[in-house]
């Protein structure tokens, strides 16, 4: 067997674990937003909607896949939980707190010690002109000004080796290292300072797809070994299952379907997220579902005038009169499930090929 077909292998088993990795009785909330809203001002009055009134929680423990189209707004929300945008609206509960409200220098700080990022691109992440040492040695000095170089030094080469380098690579700048091991810095920059909850943010669409499957099982393996609590934003529904225990998929930056891994592909309900799932390639046609790949016509439109109504009605083929004068609410329909659509409120809407796509 290849190295490769063995990390897709690897991959898959830790996809396996995850259905029974965080129990929903001992599940505690880590991070929960409430209606966050990010908008960004373009032109005079006229107002970006990055992300428009999104709730959700995050257990502890679990990973959260965030997934959806480029400029769904995945990033923005990510971003603004972290504080590295300002929400326009809406709160951000961490642990308990309202984040959204904190802006003192020690409570920050506090807060960026225990929540912190894996970027996307890990090359223009790191910065070109410091070696592999200094750039993890940044968060130590910051966070842990009580060790001495040597304590944090040892750190350091105790870091690499648990992201799967060595303590030569410290001595190394960014442009030495290839894509993985580059990510890899990045991964362990972000542990340095003994964090709680990590965003990920697309942190292997970048790399080829063998280190794809080799960085999620590093995450995996870390998150077991660290108890760290993720949010893993992708545009890749099939690399989201390996990794997720819940799943939220978002379009044009609000929520339309959250829940877990499991019935996310057996049972989605939110028309786009069916969508979504059709385009994923099964090699074996008799998993497809009744409903085979569905095409999404018409273009997404535009998060400056968004219409009112269903924002997904000008490409569901679904669409009732409803659809598009009423906005649908994410409203619980079964145990963890949550969907943004009118067809559950209006059973006699309800497609039955739609429903006979799910499998239990
Ligand atoms: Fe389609 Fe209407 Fe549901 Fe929107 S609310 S996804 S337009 S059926």
């Amino acid at each position: 067997m290849s190295n490769m077909q063995q990390d897709i292998n690897n991959t898959q088993v830790a996809a396996a674990n995850k259905e029974t990795k965080v129990q929903p009785e001992d599940r505690k909330v880590m991070v929960e937003v409430e209606n966050l809203s990010t908008y960004f001002k373009v032109g005079r009055r006229q107002f970006l909607k990055a992300v428009d009134n999104v709730s959700f929680k995050i257990f502890k423990g679990e990973t959260f896949g965030l997934v959806g189209e480029s400029g769904c707004g995945k990033t923005t929300a990510g971003r603004t939980i972290l504080r590295l945008y300002e929400p326009t609206g809406g709160k951000i509960y961490y642990d308990g707190k309202d984040m959204s409200q904190v802006s003192s220098k020690a409570e920050m700080k506090a807060f960026r010690k225990s929540a912190q990022m894996i970027f996307q691109d890990p090359y223009a992440s790191l910065d070109p002109r410091m070696t592999v040492d200094d750039i993890i040695f940044e968060g130590l000095d910051v966070h842990f000004p009580h060790l001495s170089d040597k304590e944090k030094h040892d750190r350091i080469s105790q870091l690499l080796m648990k992201v799967g380098l060595n303590s030569e690579h410290g001595a190394r700048f960014p442009h030495e290292l290839s894509g993985g091991q580059r990510q890899r810095i990045g991964i362990a920059r972000a542990l340095a300072v003994e964090p709680d909850f990590i965003v990920c943010d697309e942190p292997i669409s970048a790399l080829d797809v063998s280190i794809q499957a080799q960085i999620v099982n590093l995450l995996t393996k870390l998150q077991e070994e660290m108890d760290i609590t993720y949010l893993f934003i992708s545009h890749d529904l099939s690399m989201v299952k390996h990794i997720s225990d819940r799943i939220g998929v978002m379009y044009l930056g609000s929520l339309a379907e959250v829940t877990t891994n499991q019935r996310l592909y057996s049972k989605p309900m939110h028309p786009y997220t069916q969508a979504l799932i059709s385009a994923i390639p099964i090699p074996d046609p008799d998993l497809k579902g009744s409903l085979g790949r569905v095409v999404l016509e018409g273009e997404v439109p535009s998060p400056i005038n968004t219409p009112p109504g269903c924002k997904f009605a000008g490409r569901c083929s679904y669409c009732f009169d409803r659809c598009r004068k009423e906005t649908p609410e994410l409203q619980q329909v079964d145990e963890d499930h949550y969907v943004a659509c009118h067809l559950y409120d209006d059973p006699e809407h309800l497609p039955a090929e739609l429903v006979a796509s799910w499998r239990e």
